[in-house]
């Protein structure tokens, strides 16, 4: 724990020398001097002024149906890190001079707690902190947002709240390797593996998701899964099976609807150790294709078959190597498969057409046809990663 306080100015920023003359620089101009600019709280409801349209990053083109801003869009109290505790963070926060383009729903796998108090998201917030400070080594929390059990929303990384205020910088984060600049992160506490979120966390979620989209212009489908993106877990079954929901709640709340397929991702299957199927059977025949697994697929994901998906996640210099197969080993493996080819990849094409009862497949079977396969499809999934210069950290 640092000594919270002193080195906070009332508005959450960070004042003295550890900032002052630290010449942080952001992509196409420098910044030395004051940090990043926060506007004050925004009030606890009302609706929220602003432009009608918001276009997007400097260089990219706006999401799409971002639209105009809904009245009467409800805006989160978000407790600023001088009031939950926070530490001085180890060195300024990088900040981009672009808009982000998606949102990140991370869980944090810790205890479903029943402390629903304010006291005791403060504490979590700092523990997490902690944690990316002391044992990741990073230089703050890794993720923008955090949200308690109890539905307390909290800023994570220092100015995350003051550039989203903003509506036009990012504060880099570190919650998912690829997409650090690109997508807000939101921890949300807990396990949702096997259970729901709470109600009072999952109403703060959705409002904070409109929030941040209404502030950046992010269309309300570009709501994304950690698993989307990498070989994890998170956020857990449930909460990941519930962003379909989320997105068209989110959608709500800024005036909009959207139709179940709209709010459908295409995305990939996570396998892991325990899985059966036709699903896991493909995967083991495009492991072998790719010379990661030996012996024959009888659609078991076994210790072989995770050892031979940590095997692949080596070759390709994964981030994640863990025997998981998610959104980030997926693409790598999933090759395109031309009519007329032989061999285990399209035997892999093979086994789910049989499985879906496809009558024709494709000549080309690329990512797209590959998630109709798995039985995945939905809108597409932007494979879009951070610009290059991004620590991580
Ligand atoms: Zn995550």
């Amino acid at each position: 724990m640092g000594e919270p306080g002193q080195s906070w100015s009332r508005r959450g920023l960070l004042v003295g020398s550890a900032v002052a003359g630290a010449g942080l620089v952001l992509p196409g101009r420098a910044f030395a001097g004051p940090p990043p600019t926060t506007d004050p709280a925004p009030p606890a409801t009302g609706p929220v002024p602003g432009p009608s349209a918001v276009p997007g990053p400097d260089g990219v083109p706006g999401p799409a149906g971002a639209g105009p801003l809904a009245e009467g869009v409800p805006v989160p109290y978000v407790a600023r890190c001088f009031e939950w505790g926070a530490r001085k963070p180890k060195f300024p926060p990088k900040v981009w001079d672009r808009r982000p383009i998606r949102i990140l729903v991370h869980h944090t796998a810790g205890a479903n707690t029943n402390d629903y108090s304010v006291g005791a998201a403060h504490r979590m917030a700092r523990a997490i902190q902690n944690y990316h400070m002391d044992r990741n080594g990073w230089l703050d929390s890794g993720q923008h947002f955090t949200i308690s059990r109890g539905g307390h929303v909290m800023e994570g990384r220092l100015w995350s709240l003051g550039e989203l205020n903003g509506g036009r910088r990012v504060v880099e984060g570190a919650h998912s390797p690829g997409q650090n600049v690109i997508a807000i992160g939101i921890e949300n506490e807990g396990t949702y593996m096997g259970v729901d979120p709470t109600p009072a966390l999952w109403n703060s979620l959705r409002v904070t998701c409109a929030y941040i989209c209404l502030r950046y212009g992010i269309a309300p489908t570009e709501l994304y899964g950690h698993r989307d993106y990498r070989n994890t877990l998170c956020p857990g079954d449930r909460l990941y099976a519930a962003l379909p929901r989320l997105r068209r709640e989110v959608a709500g709340l800024l005036g909009r609807r959207l139709s179940r397929t709209e709010s459908t991702k295409a995305s990939w299957p996570l396998l892991r150790t325990g899985d059966r199927g036709p699903t896991v059977e493909a995967a083991q025949y495009l492991l072998r294709d790719a010379g990661s697994l030996t012996g024959k697929p009888d659609g078991r994901f076994d210790d072989r078959t995770a050892a031979a998906v940590s095997e692949f996640q080596r070759a390709h210099r994964a981030d994640d190597v863990n025997g998981l197969l998610g959104g980030e080993t997926w693409p790598e493996l999933a090759r395109t498969v031309r009519a007329g080819t032989e061999g285990d990849a399209a035997r892999a094409v093979e086994v789910l057409a049989a499985a879906r009862r496809v009558e024709s497949v494709p000549d080309v079977v690329d990512h797209p046809q590959w998630q109709k396969l798995l039985g995945t499809s939905g809108s597409a999934v932007p494979d879009a990663q951070d610009p290059q210069g991004v620590l991580n950290r």
